[in-house]
């Protein structure tokens, strides 16, 4: 992991690697931020750095010292991380899920609880981090580090820590060894226990711009630039869950089909059409259905917004913006909040199970009734 690997967050970035130049790294170093703002990424970055035998004269690690390769295997003999999992047994840590920790970081290049749930397929129980595992750190930073100056741990989520796990901590985390760093990563610092929080130095990282969200998906995804942007601006910076709306982006496809077909429907007063049009989208599960009607309500206020030929204020996909270019002048002041509170009200009705092919008929009889004001 290099630096240039991290999203967004140059300031921060550039401030750790001046903090590891000048071999002034704090002992307990707190990075946090919301879900979705990648920060892990940035502990590893920082460890393989500070680990590096070779670094560039760019300020990345080399990525060919032995250091920089067994921390590309996740292998690094110095370097431990922690993170909430679920107990097998009494004896259970971390150790036990080393094979699931390696497949979630290579899969997730941006941290995400979610997914992490289920490749431990959770069954409701919470991951925590245990007594046994805060047990097994104290074992491993007694040891003196093996090839390194300094041997580190990562902690992903102290927020998840059980009170005895992290008291077993305090006294190493506020008298380290001379050979030992903490990193901390965390989503929501305001959830860990007071007694670890004021002995870190913190380092708060916020949402990357969307033009920064949008060249990551550009790259992983080979989406165009306006598509980019657009799933930037819904996932409102949250990088996490941009990434998800790409996994979706064949839904969306589907989605506008079924937009478009609702208004031309509408405009048309075709009532045969339309009672077809609300079974189809009843065949979806109930959840598919409120994620369409929330599709739905973004296209009507873009198409509101579309009308006041402002392009910086618009998200529209390509495919979208066509549709939009005949469609949007049919979306005024008259009409906008009617829309959408229609469209509120029939998720509220479908997820209260109600009849989903009624609610969502008589959402589109009254949609032909508005789209003509
Ligand atoms: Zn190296």
């Amino acid at each position: 992991m290099k630096f240039s690997d991290v999203i967004g967050n140059r300031q921060a970035v550039a401030r750790l690697r001046d903090m590891i130049d000048a071999d002034r790294l704090p002992h307990a170093l707190l990075l946090h931020g919301a879900p979705g703002v990648p920060k892990l990424a940035l502990a590893r970055a920082a460890t393989q750095y500070l680990h590096c035998t070779n670094r560039t004269p760019q300020g990345e690690p080399c990525g060919q010292c032995p250091s920089c390769r067994q921390h590309q295997s996740f292998n690094h003999t110095d370097t431990t991380f922690s993170f909430p999992y679920l107990k097998k047994d009494d004896a259970s840590t971390c150790a036990d899920y080393l094979p699931q920790w390696r497949e979630f970081l290579t899969e997730h290049p941006v941290e995400d609880y979610e997914a992490w749930l289920s490749i431990l397929k959770n069954d409701n129980s919470q991951p925590r981090i245990f007594v046994k595992e805060s047990e097994a750190i104290l074992n491993r930073m007694t040891l003196s580090a093996y090839v390194s100056k300094y041997k580190v741990l990562i902690m992903w989520l102290p927020e998840k820590l059980r009170d005895d796990a992290a008291n077993k901590l305090l006294k190493l985390i506020e008298e380290p060894y001379d050979d030992c760093k903490f990193i901390l990563v965390s989503d929501d610092a305001q959830a860990i226990l007071p007694t670890i929080f004021s002995r870190t130095q913190r380092l708060e990282l916020t949402r990357p711009t969307l033009d920064e969200v949008a060249a990551v998906l550009e790259t992983t995804a080979g989406i165009d630039r306006r598509d980019a942007l657009a799933l930037a601006a819904t996932a409102d910076g949250n990088v996490t869950a941009a990434l998800h709306l790409l996994d979706a982006k064949g839904e969306n496809v589907e989605f506008h089909d079924r937009f478009v077909t609702l208004m031309r429907q509408a405009y048309l007063r075709d009532l045969p059409g339309l009672k077809a049009w609300s079974e189809s989208v009843a065949d979806f599960k109930r959840e598919k259905a409120c994620r369409f009607l929330a599709y739905a309500a973004r296209q009507v206020r873009e198409n509101f917004v579309y009308n006041l030929h402002m392009p910086d204020l618009n998200y529209l996909t390509a495919q979208e913006e066509q549709f939009s270019t005949r469609f949007a002048p049919f979306i005024n002041a008259g009409n906008v909040e009617q829309l959408l509170t229609l469209f509120n009200e029939a998720t509220r009705d479908i997820r209260g199970n109600a009849s989903a092919r009624i609610v969502l008929f008589d959402m589109a009889v009254h949609t032909t009734i508005l789209i003509k004001k």
